[in-house]
């Protein structure tokens, strides 16, 4: 009785109301079942999407699909996935999480890559057994624009996907150099403009036994960022012989 009426007081004090429609929630999550249906989600529909970027498209179904923009692209991790396609809905999302500091929606955008994780058989393989070979890596921001955002948006997704998978989260990477926006960069104008923008944090490498690296970030668009982390962690990192991408989105 006690309990119910301390809960009925947190809702009428803090309700947790879903994004999208507003309903009050009485599980906790800031997106109900109904509203989670309008985002697509990459793989649920049976439709094909790339093996290794992830980007949904069109055409016969083959056994290992690559997309033209990853034929000729040789990557340092073994495949992206994305839990969205790109929509507006799951771009807003994205959007009013890193830019409007709703940190609240961390935990909705956490769920969409754990229900990708769920569903791919090839992430399943990495996280197979008790998980201690595995850890969750987040993509690092700089300090100075962690400073002014409030915190790292990879970070704060990866330590719940962390906490719900079983897995050690480790903060392995630095963002060493301040880079420039990249959204209208080109890849290969990207990768240079990354090179040497990150450093591993190498006591993490020694102390710790793994060797499956689950690398977080919230958007995949051509894969730059996720390319200079990777690369880094296998060089680094000697005893590291797998490293998968997970995205909310796929830009
Ligand atoms: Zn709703
Ligand atoms: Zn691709």
């Amino acid at each position: 009785m006690k309990l119910r009426l301390l809960n009925s007081l947190k809702d009428i004090i803090y309700p947790v109301l879903c994004n999208q429609c507003g309903e009050l929630q009485q599980d906790g999550r800031y997106l109900c079942d109904l509203c989670s249906a309008d985002f697509k989600k990459i793989g649920d529909d049976g439709e094909n999407f790339c093996a290794r970027c992830s980007e949904p498209y069109e055409g016969a179904f083959s056994e290992n699909p690559i997309c033209v923009n990853c034929a000729g692209l040789d990557y340092s991790f073994e495949f992206a996935r994305s839990a969205l396609k790109n929509s507006e809905l799951a771009r807003t999302m994205v959007h009013d999480f890193k830019y409007k500091k709703q940190r609240h929606l961390a935990g909705v955008l956490a769920d969409f890559c754990r229900h990708a994780v769920e569903i791919d058989e090839r992430i399943q393989s990495v996280t197979a057994g008790d998980g201690s070979e595995s850890v969750i890596v987040p993509v690092p921001l700089h300090w100075r624009r962690q400073l002014c955002r409030g915190f790292n948006q990879a970070e704060l997704i990866s330590t719940i996907l962390a906490g719900q998978l079983g897995i050690t989260h480790l903060n392995l990477l630095k963002r060493d150099r301040y880079t420039s926006t990249q959204t209208k960069l080109v890849r290969s104008e990207r990768l240079k403009n990354l090179k040497g923008a990150f450093s591993i944090r190498r006591r993490f490498c020694q102390m710790n036994d793994f060797k499956k690296v689950i690398l977080i970030d919230d958007v995949f668009t051509t894969g730059s960022t996720s390319e200079a982390c990777a690369s880094l962690i296998k060089k680094e990192c000697s005893k590291v012989e797998n490293i998968v991408v997970v995205t909310v989105l796929r830009g």
